[in-house]
């Protein structure tokens, strides 16, 4: 019986027949790999997929979200020591960016059906804070699993309390609000808040052959202090303003992520389909799905197709012994991480906890076979633990 992959990453590169290799080799022919054309080029069609003004291209996703938060900190739009309120279920990146930059992540609870940050939670966050004597600065959001967050009601809420409003976008390439959503209708991740940290690690909707990342702002402020940051703090050669870093997209991965862009919105539209088929015939009550988009079905990705299941571990044996592989995103929440849990072990983020007991990640991607997809439905259908 032939193994199903979770991301078959040959797959994937095959599949663009031979522009990605052709890409590569035309980087090697130009002897040029740093800062230069291949980088420009596509800095300017990113941020005209998002819709956003400017696009940095960095070396990967968490330097992407860190950068931004130094650079505000920098700006004196941010102290060092105000509170970021970050999910409390989320890949540690999104955490480790606000240590990073000096900042403190302020955790709040997500929507325990939808895996999303809920505006009550970030409320009560933002309370939390206040009490604590935290100068709360931002709301660093996460598209978590690719579906977009309530970034119209985050919005509002940051405004109306003069607060930075962050997108970890590592997750939602391509993802659009509904025609619905007011000022933010029809706009894509990265072009929801003040500015968003995009990571183009292999396994993301769009990906590079090795690591890269992205800052996308309307700021002009903003792109021009990251540019400086992520180039040893310089933006004249051999001059420095600031105690920057080095943290680069280079041309071979730009040229690859330029191919690969003019593809994303046709293997989002694919992963979209594929989403809706399991939704569709997988019917066992022991699992539960992920919720569709709340207004469009442009506002989720599919990066991942998540279900809960309280035999979480059951489930993921049963599956592998279909021969399908299953991943699980996270099987700890930040908190209860060695790096975290003595400053947050103690709080406890219960919905965190249990999501992080129930979730597994079943393969969803643009290449697929119909017996692949087949398959994939009788497993979650015909599973029933042993108790
Ligand atoms: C992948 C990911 C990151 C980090 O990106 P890297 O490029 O691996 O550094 C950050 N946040 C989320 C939610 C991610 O999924």
């Amino acid at each position: 019986m032939e193994k199903i992959p979770y991301y078959p990453l040959r797959r994937v590169s095959d599949s663009f027949g031979g522009e990605i290799r052709q890409a590569v080799e035309r980087v090697m022919d130009s002897g040029w790999f740093i800062r230069g054309a291949e980088c420009e080029a596509f800095e300017h069609a990113f941020a005209d997929f998002c819709g956003a003004r400017y696009c940095v291209g960095v070396g990967n996703g968490l330097e992407a979200l860190a950068l931004i938060l130094k650079g505000y900190v920098a700006m004196g739009r941010l102290q060092l020591g105000d509170a970021v309120i970050v999910p409390s279920n989320t890949f540690i990146a999104t955490w480790l960016a606000v240590t990073a930059a000096g900042l403190i992540p302020m955790p709040a609870e997500p929507d325990a059906s939808t895996c999303e940050l809920n505006l009550s939670s970030v409320e009560f966050a933002y309370t939390h804070a206040e009490y604590s004597r935290l100068k709360v600065g931002a709301i660093l959001a996460v598209h978590l699993y690719g579906r977009l967050a309530q970034m119209d009601r985050l919005r509002m809420f940051a405004e109306n309390h003069g607060i930075l409003l962050l997108e970890d976008s590592a997750q939602a390439h391509g993802a659009m609000m509904g025609e619905s959503r007011g000022l933010l209708a029809n706009r894509r991740a990265g072009a929801l808040g003040n500015a968003a940290g995009f990571s183009f690690y292999p396994g993301k909707n769009l990906g590079a052959l090795g690591d890269a990342g992205a800052v996308v702002t309307d700021d002009a402020d903003l792109a021009a202090m990251v540019r400086k940051l992520a180039n040893y703090g310089s933006g004249k050669k051999y001059v420095h303003e600031i105690a920057g870093e080095n943290s680069r997209l280079d041309e071979i991965q730009a040229a690859v992520l330029s191919v690969k862009l003019r593809r994303l919105d046709a293997d989002n539209e694919k992963r979209r389909s594929l989403a809706e088929r399991y939704l569709a015939e997988m019917n066992n009550s022991l699992v539960r799905l992920p919720k569709m988009a709340e207004t469009s079905r442009s506002e989720n990705v599919w990066h991942i197709f998540p279900v809960h299941c309280a035999w979480r571990n059951e489930l993921q044996e049963h599956l592998k012994k279909l021969g399908i592989e299953t991943i699980i995103h996270y099987p700890t929440p930040p908190h209860l991480q060695k790096a975290f849990v003595l400053n947050y072990g103690a709080v406890g983020y219960p919905i965190a906890e249990r999501l992080a007991k129930e979730e597994l990640s079943l393969p969803l991607h643009p290449f697929m076979t119909e017996s692949e997809i087949g398959r994939v439905i009788d497993g979650i259908n015909s599973f029933s633990p042993n108790v």
